[in-house]
């Protein structure tokens, strides 16, 4: 019902950044090797994410509308190991019962695409359509119908903020994806699919080129890959350092701790180095589910990870300086 929805809404979907957020990990989900990202009025009055992955049937269309239709869990021990992005199903239904939401879509084989127009929960048409094979969502006018929630969203520069961070932590855990992003009607990124070192590149900016030093560390319990920066490019104020786990952009304090205290003496205090690493272990040792948007991640043994992560880096450090 739309209520509740609503009231998912408030958790999932606080900002036009975590709209966009849902609608790109879906695309992710649904395999897509493209995927575009069109925002007006940093996502207050449209966002349009078009992909060309799976595409729904007829009924994963409808039904994706309806609360905890996922499609990505069979059974409770999927829940807890989550392999894909998306695993409770809230996400469209919360962003629908609070704008005006358009869905086309088209899978391989199809003839004709199929197009949806939903209002605040409601599908108020249904039509056949031409369509590329993948999906493309549309949102206009996010909260139109929850004032309140519309009143606290901040200025187009901050929520814009958010929606580049967004697409940001996305673009290096998925190097490989083709992305772009417009914002009123300027090109802001343009990525082509590469590995890793190339994303980075691509994302901050050729003199990253030389600026990175690989970190690599492989035992039972964890797999560490990715970047640091040079301690000589480290910056006075925070903002580029990316933590993964198990492909999934997360924030945390002493990790993060982990990697600065690694610098120990070849940076002095208030420089901050950057980063971009990717952490690979069991899902069991961890629980996401702390929060619904999923960024917090606590882990079974914390101390264990930041030890293994402060050495990985620290021998990354010692190759480089010899
Ligand atoms: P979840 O991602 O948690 O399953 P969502 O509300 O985000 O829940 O999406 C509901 C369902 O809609 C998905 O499980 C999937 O079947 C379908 N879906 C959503 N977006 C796409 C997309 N871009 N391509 C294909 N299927 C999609
Ligand atoms: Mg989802």
């Amino acid at each position: 019902d739309v209520v509740a929805n609503q009231i998912a809404a408030g958790e999932v979907v606080v900002r036009p950044a975590s709209a966009v957020k849902e609608l790109m990990e879906n695309s992710i989900d649904a395999l897509a090797t493209k995927i575009e990202v069109i925002i007006q009025d940093s996502g207050k009055t449209k966002i349009q994410v078009i992909d060309n992955g799976s595409g729904m049937s007829e009924m994963d269309a409808r039904m994706c509308l309806e609360r905890h239709a996922t499609s990505k869990i069979s059974t409770n021990e999927d829940l807890q190991k989550l392999f894909s992005l998306g695993f409770r199903g809230e996400a469209l239904p919360s962003i629908a019962s609070v704008s005006q939401l358009e869905l086309k879509t088209r899978q391989e084989g199809e003839e004709m695409g199929l197009r949806l127009e939903v209002h605040g929960s409601e599908v108020i048409k249904q039509e056949y359509c031409q369509a590329e094979i993948g999906t493309s969502i549309t949102i206009s006018n996010l909260f139109y119908n929850t004032p309140a929630r519309r009143k606290f969203l901040k200025s187009d520069t901050v929520e814009f903020k958010h929606i580049l961070d967004v697409f940001q932590n996305l673009a290096l855990a998925y190097p490989d994806i083709h992305l772009t992003l417009y914002h009123n009607d300027r090109l802001y990124h343009q990525l082509y699919p590469g590995n890793l070192k190339q994303r980075i590149v691509q994302i901050f900016g050729n003199p990253y080129e030389h600026r990175l030093i690989h970190v690599k560390e492989d035992t039972d319990y964890l797999k560490i890959t990715g970047f640091v920066g040079k301690p000589e490019n480290a910056k006075k104020s925070r903002g580029e350092q990316y933590l993964y786990i198990n492909n999934r952009y997360i924030k945390n304090f002493r990790l993060t701790l982990a990697v600065y205290q690694a610098y120990e003496k070849l940076i002095d205090d208030n420089s901050y180095p950057f980063f971009c690493l990717f952490l690979q272990m069991d899902p069991e040792k961890m629980d996401v589910n702390v929060h619904p948007t999923k960024q917090e991640i606590k882990l079974e043994d914390e101390n264990f990870v930041f030890n293994i992560m402060q050495s990985a880096v620290k021998h990354a450090l010692m190759q480089y300086s010899v």
